[in-house]
């Protein structure tokens, strides 16, 4: 990475797009660490002189983020459609059910709040994040969708398995199936973990376990 930090023209005026957040209402301002702008008046400040865009009018933290949640909302996305539909089926109002999502009725609210910030974005979020209006919508997409995410204790992470039960002989003649522990981040062990304490992270072992759900 070249010139992570924005010159200052001739003039003394930033020769650079700032991000987008420093534009923003009601969202935290991009700023470089103990960087200031000319008129800085606070002795607290922590650093105002804003980021510089990197990838259309995002810097780089922000597009960072974008990226992350963008990934994480798509995959919501399926979880919640199928609950949605588990839901209707259901009139009682479900509080949970067999895989281990768990319902949250004001959920349908915040969904739509992060969808409306997705609807007319182009598919290519480098082109979403080149105008200001585009830009402007994925960093508040970026901060409601994770906010959404962190409220929805949607269990995804967590699946049982289908045919793998629990070999710890403590459960006598009805050994429960176990939950299937994805990894936190790409590249991260994944575990496989029984209620009773029981687990394998050995990624042999894993994969031994995989196939037997694949034949089954
Ligand atoms: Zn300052
Ligand atoms: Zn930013
Ligand atoms: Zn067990």
């Amino acid at each position: 990475m070249t010139n992570t930090k924005p010159e200052r023209g001739p003039t003394g005026v930033m020769s650079y797009l700032e991000c987008i957040t420093n534009e923003l209402e009601g969202v935290r301002s991009c700023t470089v660490k103990d960087e200031h702008r000319d008129n800085c008046q606070y002795e607290q400040c922590g650093g105002c002189l804003p980021q510089p865009s990197r990838v259309g009018l995002l810097c780089l933290r922000c597009w960072r983020r974008l990226e992350v949640t963008l990934a994480e909302w798509y995959l919501a996305e399926n979880v919640i459609a199928s609950h949605t539909t588990l839901i209707s089926h259901d009139n009682a109002g479900v509080h949970g059910h067999q895989d281990g999502y768990v319902n949250l009725p004001m959920t349908t609210l915040a969904v739509d709040e992060v969808r409306s910030y997705l609807r007319g974005a182009p598919a290519e979020a480098e082109a979403w994040v080149s105008s200001t209006s585009g830009a402007t919508n994925a960093v508040r997409f970026s901060i409601c969708a994770e906010r959404a995410l962190r409220a929805f204790p949607i269990q995804e992470r967590e699946r049982p398995l289908r045919r793998m039960r629990c070999p710890n002989p403590v459960h006598g003649a009805y050994p429960p199936i176990v939950q299937w522990i994805p990894p936190q981040a790409f590249a991260d062990p994944i575990t496989v973990r029984c209620i009773c304490g029981w687990e394998q992270s050995d990624q042999d072992k894993i994969d031994d376990i995989l196939a037997i759900e694949a034949i089954h």
